[in-house]
């Protein structure tokens, strides 16, 4: 497929919908479109297998294969920083833009660079860094953050952001697809010409070869990185893969559990700086190596952003991704929001969960997404951070109470009937309730039996 039908096709479904309610239908189709792809594969099975095997493979030898991916890049000029967390990060990424007198960026899309919080930091500094992909580009005009990691812009309809285009950047109201891709096209063309500084994120780090390997499909990572002199490349320390031979496996499985093509339109090899320009790879641990050491959740780690898990979850697609108080939703978020923050800031996460093992049972690499949660929801209760909510273990305690009296059970379930019939009708609209009920309808309960 060229890049121009993917940028076509993958604006039509971007712009597909009524807001928040075409999440649903919009993460179904993509997951059964995902799985279509995959199951078209005789040895779907045995590359899960082998794909997970090679990922538990780097986590047992993350310090050996770190220090040859460093060593490799460093011997082709390529300068390397490590940071521990977001302020080293961002500061030594700061360090390079004043060392080059830049004031503005361009950006591909990185979930590393999200969770760093990249952009509002130099936005602080006087330092401007546009994003690029389309719906990181609609996002970021309007002042929110991604609500899924594959395709941010999920929760926008083409109508709202047809008045997102006039209100921001004085373009003619549309709702067309063509026009707006046209707008955001036209808008950033001149960012990539004028910018100092190209940032992107690294999907796959090859530790023998010293290779950055980076996957997209619109083209503006090619150009957000080849077009200004500085090249930064931002990756978290688990994303390496030991040999350029496990690529076309990981190639293969990324683009067909992310948007469901057998390969993204473009891949990039980064080997070494350009003649004349300069490339850094920034390595952010952020609490990866406490997630490594901990046994349990260690295997979290292999999790390539493909973003599967998220489109097949019953939760994500009714909650939104913004729901997960992160920059990583669903089953995925639970779990490594939790890791890489701490228990004790993420500790109603693994609580919004069904445990239907529906991500557990699709995740390319194999992670037992749903047995995880469930352990991280023993972990928060051993730590105590959910009793101290007191609300919920009164509800808790009423709850257990009618359970065990099927008379007052069927007591409360008629008050929850009743509550639910005149819900729509009761002044819910305001404060944080609006954000939900201004957008959601409530289901008709079914007759109890
Ligand atoms: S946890 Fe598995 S399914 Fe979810 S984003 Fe990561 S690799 Fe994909």
């Amino acid at each position: 497929m060229s890049g121009a039908k993917f940028l076509k096709d993958k604006t039509k479904s971007l712009f597909k919908g009524d807001g928040p309610r075409s999440l649903v239908s919009t993460s179904l189709q993509s997951a059964s479109n995902n799985l279509r792809v995959c199951w078209e594969i005789d040895e779907w099975i045995r590359w899960r297998q082998l794909a997970s095997e090679i990922k538990r493979y780097v986590l047992s030898n993350l310090d050996i294969l770190l220090a040859q991916f460093i060593e490799r890049l460093e011997s082709k000029g390529v300068k390397v920083i490590c940071a521990k967390d977001a302020d080293e990060a961002n500061n030594a990424i700061l360090e390079i833009i004043n060392q080059h007198n830049a004031k503005l960026a361009v950006k591909g899309k990185s979930m590393v660079s999200e969770e760093i919080d990249l952009n509002h930091f130099l936005e602080r500094r006087g330092i401007t860094s546009y994003e690029t992909d389309l719906g990181e580009f609609i996002v970021q005009l309007s002042g929110t953050r991604p609500s899924h990691i594959v395709t941010p812009a999920l929760h926008l309809s083409a109508v709202e952001i047809g008045k997102l285009f006039e209100e921001k950047l004085n373009e003619k109201n549309s709702a067309g697809h063509e026009e707006l891709t046209q707008i955001a096209r036209r808008q950033l063309r001149s960012k990539f010409i004028e910018s100092e500084i190209g940032f992107s994120g690294v999907n796959f780090g090859i530790a023998e070869s010293g290779t950055l390997c980076i996957c997209e499909n619109e083209g503006n990572i090619g150009l957000s990185t080849s077009s200004p002199k500085v090249h930064i490349a931002m990756m978290g320390i688990e994303k390496l893969l030991p040999r350029l031979d496990d690529l076309p496996l990981f190639l293969n499985m990324l683009a067909r559990m992310g948007t469901g093509q057998k390969l993204t339109t473009y891949t990039h090899f980064v080997n070494a700086p350009a003649k004349g320009t300069e490339l850094y790879v920034v390595l952010v641990d952020n609490g990866r190596t406490r997630a490594l050491a901990d046994v349990e959740f260690r295997e979290i780690l292999k999790c390539m952003r493909c973003g599967l898990c998220m489109n097949n979850c019953p939760v994500f697609r009714q909650a939104g991704g913004w729901a997960y108080g992160w920059i990583y939703p669903g089953p995925l978020g639970i779990v490594l929001t939790s890791e890489l923050l701490g228990i004790e800031t993420a500790y109603d996460l693994p609580f919004a969960c069904s445990l239907c093992g529906a991500c557990g049972s699709i995740c390319p690499v194999k992670i037992d997404l749903n047995h995880l949660i469930l352990k991280q929801r023993r972990r928060a209760i051993e730590k105590n951070t959910r009793a101290k909510k007191f609300t919920d273990t009164i509800m808790w305690k009423i709850f257990s109470i009618g359970a065990r009296n099927k008379y007052i059970f069927k007591t409360m379930m008629l008050f929850v009937r009743i509550g639910i019939r005149l819900a729509p009708f009761l002044p819910f609209k305001f404060g944080k309730l609006k954000a939900w009920t201004d957008k959601r309808d409530l289901p008709k309960p079914k007759k109890f039996p």
